[in-house]
């Protein structure tokens, strides 16, 4: 059994942290390749690490002495070392940075020093050995990965060693310089590597007990998700929830390792299992929806004109939308007209643009615009086994008085989607998740 386990940076933020992460990785030896951000917020009032050094790099280009910022930086990593009793000479690569930050400095080398002095303590004080993302995470110069490359080194080191930390958040480019992903990146590279060493596991740790079924901040308390597969997750995370990013799922999701969402403060909770087909959880046997999500701010436009069975209306103006760089969410037909439902975000001051162009090469009979609309996602791979949901969820909101605009269901019946008023958004998230999650 091979666990790859990435810490966030709330779970490294401190010397207290890192006790809890060593208490982890001790509970369980198949726990081998560790992964770590660098040092996130120890409370809400706290920077992490990397938004300093951002904003070192943000001082250095302008010719502002960035010394009492990099002064935080330094204490905060040595207050780890002497809490914890490390050995680790971290003043003189403190230093060493020091003397090279100009204003040339490359800003990605310099805010991957976060991953890479809260790696170098972290190896020392778990006793495991420090494999650097430089020597081991390969891109290619468009930032993309060279995971054979990646896996070769990361097998040769672990072969040897009894565990090995990798820092998270960067990779070397073939000229050998540092290019950082996007923010949050650690998760890809615990990605890749639990795809690199073909691991059974891939735990990722951080601040919450997994995914929760909705959004806290619209229903009290949400129960967590015991077990999701990809592709719900996939809809949740489309359609608002912010869960992890695609780009950090991809490389376990094409192999089918399973990924494990933990809590570092409470190590207890087995979380969410995020898996390629469920396999039942017992948690979760009665529940038939697995999550709700939802964005504000969208539009319906729908096209009248006698379309006789032909393709033709919608094809020009879905060709007309592909000029203007905005894509249809969801298209409903009917015999003389069709609606689009199409992010008004995306559209921006486009609108008017693109009704012109419609009536212009269309000719319809009508084109009008419902805006303000809310799409509310009720996702669950179960669905589809049970007759009358759709009923029993479209009952729910009429009882409260929610007027649905629009509905959309998936042909895999993953995800039934209804459009409301963007001021009933709210009130549909937290009516859904009570009549079927609560
Ligand atoms: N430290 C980086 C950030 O704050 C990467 C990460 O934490 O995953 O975005």
């Amino acid at each position: 059994m091979l666990k790859v386990a990435k810490f966030g940076g709330s779970s490294v933020a401190s010397a207290a942290q890192f006790r809890k992460v060593r208490d982890i990785i001790l509970s369980d030896p198949s726990r081998r390749l560790v992964v770590v951000s660098a040092a996130g917020k120890r409370d809400s009032k706290d920077h992490k690490i990397t938004d300093l050094l951002y904003l070192c790099h943000a001082h250095l280009t302008y010719g502002v002495s960035c010394d009492e910022i990099f002064d935080k930086i330094s204490s905060r990593f040595i207050e780890i070392r002497d809490e914890l009793g490390l050995s680790f000479r971290i003043e003189d690569e403190l230093d060493a940075l020091r003397a090279r930050l100009n204003k040339d400095f490359s800003v990605d080398e310099l805010v991957s020093r976060g991953e890479y002095l809260t790696s170098r303590l972290m190896a020392e004080y778990l006793d495991y050995s420090f494999l650097d993302a430089s020597k081991c995470i390969f891109m290619d110069y468009d930032g993309r990965f060279l995971p054979e490359k990646i896996s070769k080194a990361v097998n040769e080191v672990l072969n040897e060693e009894k565990g090995v930390v990798i820092p998270g958040f960067y990779g070397v480019l073939p000229s050998g310089k540092i290019k950082v992903m996007s923010r949050g990146g650690s998760d890809i590279t615990g990605s890749l590597v639990a795809a690199a060493c073909n691991a059974d596991l891939y735990e990722n740790w951080t601040d919450v007990s997994g995914i929760l079924m909705a959004d806290p901040r619209i229903v009290d308390n949400p129960s967590p998700i015991s077990e999701i597969t990809f592709a719900e997750l996939r809809e949740l995370a489309y359609m608002g929830a912010s869960v992890l990013h695609e780009d950090s799922v991809a490389p376990v999701k094409e192999i089918g390792i399973p990924l494990n969402i933990r809590n570092t403060n409470d190590p207890s909770h087995p979380g969410t299992m995020i898996v390629d087909k469920a396999g039942g959880n017992e948690a979760d046997q009665d529940r038939f929806i697995t999550g709700i999500s939802g964005k504000r701010n969208f539009i319906i436009l729908t096209v009248s004109k006698r379309i006789n069975g032909s393709n033709e209306t919608l094809r020009d103006v879905l060709e007309i939308l592909d000029r203007h760089k905005v894509h249809a969410e969801h298209i409903s037909m009917g015999i003389d007209q069709f609606a689009l439902v199409l992010s008004q975000t995306s559209i921006g001051d486009a609108l008017y643009e693109i009704i012109g162009d419609i009536r212009a090469k269309c000719s319809p009979d009508d084109v009008s615009v419902q805006d303000n609309i809310a799409l509310v996602a009720a996702v669950g791979r179960k669905m589809i086994f049970r007759p009358g949901i759709s009923g029993k969820l479209f009952n729910a909101l009429g009882k409260e008085g929610i007027n649905i605009r629009t509905i959309a269901q998936g042909s895999d019946e993953l995800a039934i989607i209804v459009g409301v008023d963007n001021s009933q958004f709210e009130t549909t998230i937290r009516v859904l998740y009570h009549s079927f999650a609560g």
